[in-house]
């Protein structure tokens, strides 16, 4: 059984997000979304909700699931026996940091693999800070995000 580990902070999930998972959800026997719990990174929705709206937007999809952790991602791997982590590569501005991270997480478990995937080009440019940044300027990111993604963030500004 060969079980993918998606992780990140999916505040909130985006369309990139969702391609990426359409994608592995067809490599992968079962893919994992794991939503971490950052000490460091404020997000703007809570871990529940962030939970909530990724089981919603993955609904269709059989072999994919929801979870969160907190602390070391390898040892969230080893503990769901992840067979790879899997990350998204979105242009060269990506690879920097991912590149840390894949080394970091092999020198912190060999056998835990990282695989890179690239969306549909119509995704590279998105990220969750730039959906979070056009919705608190009230602007319609309804092609940038699953409708209940799009909600929420509506809720989420509607007080400014
Ligand atoms: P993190 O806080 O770990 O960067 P994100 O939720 O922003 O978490 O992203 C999780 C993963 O998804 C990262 O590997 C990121 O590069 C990738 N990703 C984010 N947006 C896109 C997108 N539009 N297309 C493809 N991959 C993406």
């Amino acid at each position: 059984m060969r079980i993918g580990i998606y992780p990140g902070s999916f505040d909130p999930l985006t369309n990139g997000h969702l391609d990426l998972i359409q994608r592995a959800s067809k490599l992968f026997d079962h893919l994992i979304i794991a939503i971490v719990h950052s000490e460091t990174k404020k997000s703007l929705l809570s871990m529940d909700r962030r939970k909530d709206l990724v089981s919603q937007s993955i609904q269709d999809l059989e072999n994919v699931e929801v979870d969160t952790f907190r602390g070391l991602l390898v040892d969230f791997v080893k503990k769901r026996s992840g067979t790879a982590i899997l990350r998204g590569l979105r242009a060269v501005s990506d690879f920097e940091f991912e590149f840390q991270l894949a080394v970091t997480n092999r020198k912190l478990c060999p056998e835990v693999e990282t695989i890179f995937m690239m969306p549909n080009d119509s995704f590279t440019f998105l990220s969750s800070s730039i959906v979070k940044e056009i919705a608190s300027l009230h602007g319609d990111v309804g092609q940038f995000v699953p409708p209940p993604i799009q909600k929420a963030l509506l809720e989420a500004y509607s007080k400014d």
